[in-house]
Order: structure tokens, then C-alpha cells, then sequence
């Protein structure tokens, strides 16, 4: 018994009257991340025919990184831009059609969902798979960005290893901040803590946490105003203080910890989110609740953030649209 009935319009693109093309597929998946990849591996074995986008920074944030060295399987580390490229050509064995464009908007009213990419073409799929990830927030410095991955990281879990035994700075007074100064102070000689508050946001036992730690030194009233290096990478930063002073530290790590923004936009008319824009799922799955979109990687997940999270969740999600689609007849 066939279960699906033939997309006509799978090959033979639909011309709408507004003269864009329209395209019906099974699986749409939208994020070239490791949840995304992975949701890919997965719904290309199971015969569904994923169609993937791969938005504006194909391979995600992992491509903003250097050595990764915590991913099981790699026992000499990889660099994350090679190993997007390779869960994108492992993602392609199997018969993932890879496109580049990026989704810019979405209408999950009704079945077929619809998602428009690059603002023209319309895209229809009875299941959506959104593996969108989140953004790291950065102060906007211009210093800051020359710096990036020489120095400058969003992500100590990633690129703490780099800065053993040297003095680093983390921005940031909130969970995240405190997370990670206390994770740096465990390979680093000494973590700066730059809060521009007179107090930390953090939960109180991650404030006990920091101030039980030798040497992490919290600078209260602090605002970064440039970071500073040469051909080698950061080796300072300038800061003001309360008082309107500048003081400089001398460090060779420079993290932000301010915040990330989940790339949820285009679908939370529809979606439910928490305030910041982190997309709900149903604990243990990867259902929203919207039945049929189902979301992995970070754009719904605050707390663990990591290569191998996201593509464990990317393969849920992958497995729970294939039983999606299994139980209904399009
Ligand atoms: P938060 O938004 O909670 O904190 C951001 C911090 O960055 C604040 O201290 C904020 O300062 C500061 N900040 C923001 N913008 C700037 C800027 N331009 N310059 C300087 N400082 C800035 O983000 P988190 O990522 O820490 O946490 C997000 C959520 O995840 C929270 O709900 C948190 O509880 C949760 N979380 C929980 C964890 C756990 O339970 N183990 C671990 C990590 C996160 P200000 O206070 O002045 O606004």
C-alpha cells in the first residue's frame, strides 16, 4: 500500500501567479548546523527525500570556531568548518538535496507548510524541521571583531582548552558568564569577569559558585571599550571603570558571554517560544506544538548548546517527523 501520494510538484515546479516558482516536498529542513546535518542523515535514510537549506552562515556557528575537540569520534580534534563539511557530505551520501538560501519567512497555518527562501521562492513540506541555532551576541566592537578566532571567542566550552595556564576575560554577569568563568578557571591562571552592573544576574548558587573560585577576580562597573593584540591575537583589553577610568588587563582570551539570540523570528507567530525566542518542545521529543514542525539544535536549547547535543536532537527530530509522516496519507 502506498502511504504518500506522489508530489506532482516535486518535479515539475509550480509557476503562482506572482511568477515564483512552488515546490512540494516531504521533509524541509531549514539549518546547516549539526542538528540540521544530522536531522538530514537521518530523514535521507529513512527514503523521505529532505530538502535542506542551509541559511546564511552554512555550517552553522560551529564554522566560527577552530579546533573542535570535543565531538566523540574524533580523537586528534577536527577543525568545525571541516567538520560541517563533512556532516554536509555525509548528509549528500545519502541523498539530501543541499541548497544554498536562506529562509526569510514562513506560514505554519495550515498543512502544507509554507516557507518562502530568499524572499521569493515558496517552498511547501508536510513536515518542517527547524535547525535555525541561535546567534552569539558580541559587544560590537570594531577590535572585537578583528579578533575573532584570535582570541576573541563566544564559546569557552569550545576554545577554553587554547588558553591553559594564560589570563582571560569573560563578559557577561548572567548564568552563561559565571558557567563559563568558572569553566576557564579550571584550565586558565586567572579569569577577568567584566560585569558592567554593580552586581551579577546570576542564579545565586552560580554567584557562589564564582566567588568560591580562587581565581576568578569579578570586575564590577566595568565597560569594554576596545580589545587590543597584534599579528599573534588578543593581548589586552582596555576597559572603563565606575569611576570613569581606563584600566587595562592583560589578557590573551577575550569571551563573550552576553546572551544568545535563538533565529526563531519567521516562525514565532506560530510557534510557541519562551521570551527570548527559544522555540518549546515537548520534553523528550522534539514536537512543537504545532504537530508536523518539529525543532532541534539551539534555536530550542538554552542550556547545553554543544556540537553533539544539537545533533542528538537533530536525529529526534528526524525520527519523529519520519513517524509524523508515517501515520498520516497527504
Ligand atoms: P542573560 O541574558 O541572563 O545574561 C546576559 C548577561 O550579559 C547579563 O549580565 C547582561 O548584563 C550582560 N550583557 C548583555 N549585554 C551586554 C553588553 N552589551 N555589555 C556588557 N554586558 C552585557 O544570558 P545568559 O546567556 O547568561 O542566560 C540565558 C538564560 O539561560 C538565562 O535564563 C539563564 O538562567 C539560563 N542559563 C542557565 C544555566 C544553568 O542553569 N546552569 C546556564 C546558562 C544559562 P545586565 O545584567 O547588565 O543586563
Amino acid at each position: 500500500m502506498e502511504l504518500f501520494k506522489p508530489f506532482e510538484s516535486q518535479d515539475k515546479p509550480v509557476e503562482q501567479k506572482t511568477g515564483t516558482a512552488s515546490e512540494h516536498v516531504r521533509v524541509l529542513i531549514i539549518g546547516s548546523g549539526p542538528a540540521g546535518y544530522t536531522a538530514a542523515i537521518y530523514a535521507a535514510r529513512a527514503n523521505l527525500n529532505p530538502v535542506l537549506y542551509e541559511g546564511l552562515q552554512p555550517g552553522g556557528q560551529l564554522t566560527t570556531t577552530t579546533e573542535v575537540d570535543n565531538f566523540p569520534g574524533y580523537p586528534e580534534g577536527i577543525t568545525g568548518p571541516e567538520m560541517m563539511e563533512d556532516l554536509k557530505k555525509q548528509a549528500q551520501r545519502f541523498g539530501t538535496d543541499v541548497r544554498f538560501g536562506m529562509a526569510t519567512a514562513a506560514n505554519l497555518s495550515k498543512q502544507p507548510f509554507s516557507v518562502t527562501i530568499d524572499n521569493e521562492k515558496e517552498v511547501l513540506a508536510d513536515a518542517l524541521i527547524i535547525a535555525t541555532g541561535a546567534t552569539a551576541k558580541y559587544l560590537g566592537l570594531e577590535s572585537e571583531d578583528k579578533f575573532k578566532g584570535q582570541g576573541v571567542s563566544a564559546c569557552a566550552t569550545c576554545d577554553g582548552f587554547f588558553y591553559k595556564g594564560q589570563d582571560v576575560a569573560v563578559v557577561g554577569g548572567g548564568d552563561t558568564a559565571c558557567e563559563e568563568a568558572t569553566y576557564l578557571a579550571g584550565i586558565c591562571r586567572k579569569v577577568y569577569m567584566i560585569v558592567r552592573k554593580p552586581y551579577l544576574r546570576a542564579s545565586k548558587a552560580m554567584q557562589d559558585r564564582v566567588a568560591n573560585t580562587k581565581n576568578i577576580e569579578v570586575l564590577f562597573e566595568h565597560v569594554t571599550k576596545e580589545v587590543v593584540g597584534d599579528d599573534n591575537g588578543v593581548n589586552g583589553v582596555l576597559l572603563e571603570n565606575g569611576k570613569g577610568e581606563i584600566v587595562k588587563k592583560d589578557i590573551t582570551g577575550f569571551f563573550l558571554a552576553i546572551g544568545h539570540q535563538p533565529n526563531s523570528d519567521i516562525f514565532k507567530e506560530f510557534i510557541e517560544t519562551d521570551e527570548v525566542g527559544y522555540i518549546k518542545t515537548i520534553p523528550g521529543t522534539a514536537k512543537t506544538n504545532i504537530e508536523g514542525v518539529f525543532a532541534c539544535g539551539d534555536v530550542q536549547d538554552k542550556h547545553y548548546r554543544q556540537a553533539v547535543t544539537a545533533a542528538g536532537s537533530g536525529c529526534m527530530a528526524a525520527l519523529d517527523a519520519e513517524r509524523y509522516l508515517g501515520n498520516r496519507i497527504f
